[in-house]
């Protein structure tokens, strides 16, 4: 027998599918319920409860409780301390789910032995395999782990029969999650997810708690938040307002602290007022995931709610007018999740009757990376292997060359989770060491995979000649603010000098607007300007002018970009920018880089594509801006680095090239001096 499981942060569920009637059901706990309380108590005389009984032991604050312990999932100082005992939150979750799985079997009268258990899409690596190993000492095999907002879509569009691109909008108690589905008879294919982890639920209530008190500090001078019961309480009080505002219009609060008792009302409309930021946070979210996904609204059928805090009538509200498409609620909201679970379970066996068309596929929620030495050698960074939004399973690998002369038998690979280039703002997940390889100190290859598993769990594999090498996990160092510091081992400290020239389409196809994209420039060429550093500046269209050639000096060349007209091309001369730029570069020394803005309408395109591989093999790099239209495999073929064909819009635009001017000055960005093959692994 399999089972789903949401195994939520406050409620978790077991559903199981039922094949006769094709449809997820829940399975009820003891107690009858469909939702089980994520809480343990563990009692004086060794007594552990959990679940129903653990709840009604908090309420009446008897016993130690463990709740919301999913946040501590993969951190191992979250622990909770029962006598004289010391659980961890995958401890707790493994005791829970034992008790959520045996509830199940007294209820169905079957043995379970697998079970898929979703988890939030942000999940790491930690986290997730902190979550299977806790299935796991349940004594169940875990056929997968699925992430919260697919199992909500899955089991929301798996029998739709229509073709639908969907947002799934998630908000739940702590943690907003967005994510963008296509729904095709039946096949859940996830193409993007984001969110924000600490904003949900309770920043609601926090919000009311902030309008009560500031009119109690109005009237009486004190303020209950001061004292921590007194906090404490009316948070709790709070969300229960708040409930009352998603069914009514307006609720009476009353507030004793001090001896004062302040009486107040809160209307459903000063509701809405004092949390609307709350509710741009999560646009904010939405129009980024959409612009990563260069989509507009109106690529969007339908905005899916889940999560309980989407019950507020606000929610639908703002996303109708922001959005302008409809608005649906789930069904049922609360077990969504727990549903589609159920039809995983039951996808991912062997003998599925039914659903053999169906099929999933996901995103990861993170990019991947090695710690990886800046190209001018200062500084560690996280060189990203698999870019967030990539659709799991995958393997990005890459060839590491052992510099001529060094004889190590062994490569530390450091593996990084997130976004940054700093490896210290990302989670450091692993130390993997490649051993048994062949090198003799002429420079040997090692090729190194990364991978993202099914259940968006990171592996690292090597070959050397086609042939598995041996990788061995090693316990992360006690101290690794060494990421911080200097690399030790490398070579040259003299500041690597850079020329870039930006090449500027005027074209009267472009539809944008000039004065936006001096203003990205400008800002551009300030954020990298130091005295090493060179611009160029190329305006063209049917015809090249070069408008600036390379100067040092910023204000000559900010100075320039009032040159940059539809009608200056007049006096230009025929020829391609790639190739002008290609000149402007030839003899400087150090890094170079060309940087094209273009709707990518282009007439010779083959020619410019040759070029591109002439500037390439020159160690040029390349970096392709393309606006909404563009042509994006074309500027792909332009683009010399993975990430150097990026899609903006207007307003995007600054964004772009501030992404640009950050990887410029951390080193990465494909800009090259020497010949060495990157990345430079620490070993
Ligand atoms: P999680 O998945 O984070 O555990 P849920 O999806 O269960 O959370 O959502 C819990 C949140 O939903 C809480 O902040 C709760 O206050 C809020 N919530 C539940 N019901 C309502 C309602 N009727 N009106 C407003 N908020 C609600
Ligand atoms: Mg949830």
């Amino acid at each position: 027998m399999k089972v789903g499981i949401d195994l939520g942060t406050t409620y978790s569920t077991v559903a199981k599918y039922d094949r006769t009637s094709s449809k997820a059901e829940v399975v009820n706990n003891s107690f009858g319920k469909e939702l089980t309380p994520s809480v343990i108590c563990f009692l004086e005389n060794n007594e552990i409860m959990i679940g129903e009984d653990a709840k009604d032991m908090q309420a009446g604050g008897v016993g130690i409780i463990a709740a919301s312990f999913k946040r501590g999932m993969g951190d191992n100082s979250f622990t909770v301390e029962a006598n004289g005992k010391v659980y961890t939150a995958e401890e707790l979750s493994g005791m829970l789910l034992k008790q959520l799985i045996s509830d199940a079997e007294a209820q169905l009268k079957e043995k379970i032995t697998e079970v898929v258990i979703t988890v939030p899409a942000y999940f790491n690596d930690f986290q997730r395999t902190a979550t299977i190993r806790a299935g796991e000492s349940c004594g169940v095999k875990v056929i997968k782990i699925i992430n919260e907002p697919t199992a909500a879509a899955i089991s929301y569009g798996y029998n739709h029969t229509t073709n639908k691109t969907v947002m799934v909008y998630d908000l739940g108690g702590g943690t907003f999650d967005t994510t963008i589905v296509k729904i095709n008879k039946g096949n859940i294919q996830v193409i993007g997810t984001d969110g924000d982890h600490i904003l949900g639920g309770k920043d609601w209530d926090a919000a009311i708690v902030k309008y009560v008190c500031e009119q109690f500090v109005d009237e009486f001078g004190v303020d209950p938040r001061d004292n921590e019961s007194a906090k404490n309480e009316l948070i709790v009080a709070a969300e229960n307002y708040k409930r009352v505002l998603t069914k009514t219009g307006s609720v009476p609060i009353q507030v004793k602290y001090d001896g004062n008792v302040g009486k107040y009302t809160l209307t459903r409309e000063q509701f809405d007022t004092k949390t609307q930021f709350l509710l741009n946070a999560t646009k904010d979210v939405c129009l980024k995931l959409l612009s990563d996904l260069n989509m507009q609204w109106s690529e969007l059928d339908e905005i899916l709610l889940v999560g309980g805090s989407t019950r507020m009538p606000q929610i639908s509200e703002f996303l109708e007018k922001l959005s302008g498409i409809k608005v649906v609620s789930h069904e049922d909201t609360d077990l969504a999740v727990a549903k589609g679970a159920a039809i995983t379970s039951e996808l991912y066996c062997s003998n599925n009757t039914g659903l053999r068309e169906a099929q999933i596929t996901d995103v990861t929620a993170h990019s991947l990376g090695a710690l990886s030495v800046s190209i001018d050698g200062k500084k560690y960074i996280n060189e990203i292997m698999i870019k967030r939004n990539s659709k799991v399973p995958t393997t990005c690998k890459k060839s590491f060359k052992i510099s001529e002369g060094n004889m190590t038998d062994k490569i530390e690979v450091y593996t990084l989770q997130g976004e940054s280039k700093v490896p210290l703002d990302c989670y450091v997940l692993a130390k993997v060491v490649i051993t048994g390889f062949f090198n003799n100190g002429n420079g040997a290859t090692i090729d190194i995979g990364y991978t993202y598993d099914e259940n968006g769990v990171v592996q690292v594999s090597a070959y050397q000649d086609g042939e598995q090498l041996e990788v061995n996990s090693e316990e992360l160092p006690e101290d690794i603010s060494w990421m911080n510091d200097v690399p030790g081992s490398m070579p040259s400290d003299v500041p690597i000098s850079k020329n870039i020239v930006i090449c500027v389409d005027l074209s009267r196809s472009m539809k944008i607007s000039l004065d936006d994209v001096k203003t990205s420039i400008k800002d551009f060429i300030n954020s990298v300007a130091d005295e090493n550093t060179k611009f160029g500046l190329v305006g063209f269209g049917d015809k090249v002018k070069i408008l600036k050639d390379m100067t040092p000096d910023t204000n000559n060349i900010i100075d320039s970009l009032e040159e940059l007209k539809v009608n200056i091309l007049g006096r230009g001369t025929d020829g391609s920018p790639l190739g002008t730029a290609q000149m402007m570069l030839s003899g400087k020394t150090g890094a170079k880089m060309v940087i094209v803005l273009t709707d990518g309408i282009w007439g010779k395109r083959d020619f410019a594509v040759s070029e591109a591989i002439a500037l390439k093999n020159a160690r040029i790099a390349t970096v392709a801006i393309g606006f909404a239209d563009a042509d994006t495999s074309f500027l792909r073929q332009i683009a010399t680095v993975e990430e150097g064909a990026m899609f903006t819009t207007l307003d995007g635009m600054g964004t772009t090239f501030s992404t640009i001017a950050t990887a410029i000055n951390s080193g990465s960005m494909g800009m090259r001096e020497s010949s060495e093959e990157r990345p430079r692994i620490k070993n």
